[in-house]
């Protein structure tokens, strides 16, 4: 596992802009990390290195579950703080997301307990100072692994 401190929310937008300009379809990226972490500002990265329209409001998609954003490649943004009970891929309906045609970014996805990709990279952040925040990268796959790889050097 490979860790960064990014030292202002500016700093963290720019490392998920790195991470964004090298998904393609079927890449998961697991955001894991307090509230106030980071996930979302790491996501409106994502957003931005896929060239969704900068004036495009990324947010925690908390109440709605997953917002859809139009880029390179689509991007499914998953906020899953919400989610209880039913943690089946399938029951939830995200299978078609899971395996579909865009990139994943999904904020708890722990909640998923095992029902998550095999092959997924796993950014953790954590409060480390006022505006600093260590951002960790974790593959668990071959593909996370040359994302990982890539999005450090
Ligand atoms: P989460 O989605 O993990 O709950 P958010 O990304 O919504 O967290 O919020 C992070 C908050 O922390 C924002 O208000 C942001 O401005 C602030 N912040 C301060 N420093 C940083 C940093 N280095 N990286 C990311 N966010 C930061
Ligand atoms: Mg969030």
């Amino acid at each position: 596992m490979s860790c960064v401190v990014t030292k202002s929310q500016q700093e963290t937008v720019a490392l998920g802009a790195r991470l964004g300009r090298l998904l393609q379809p079927g890449d998961f990226v697991a955001l894991v990390g307090d509230l106030g972490a980071g996930k979302t500002q790491f996501a409106k990265g994502i957003a931005l290195g896929l060239e969704v329209d900068p004036e495009t409001p990324v947010t925690s998609p908390t109440y709605t579950i997953l917002n859809i954003y139009d880029g390179r490649i689509p991007l499914y943004h998953f906020d899953l703080y919400r989610l209880e009970g039913v943690h089946d891929v399938e029951a939830l309906g995200f299978e078609e997301y899971f395996s579909g045609g865009g990139a994943c970014v999904v904020e708890w996805a722990e909640r998923l307990e095992e029902d998550l990709p095999g092959d997924l990279l796993t950014v953790t952040l954590n409060h480390a100072g006022d505006d600093e925040r260590s951002v960790c990268f974790d593959a668990s796959g071959p593909r996370a692994r040359v994302l990982a790889e890539a999005v450090l050097t």
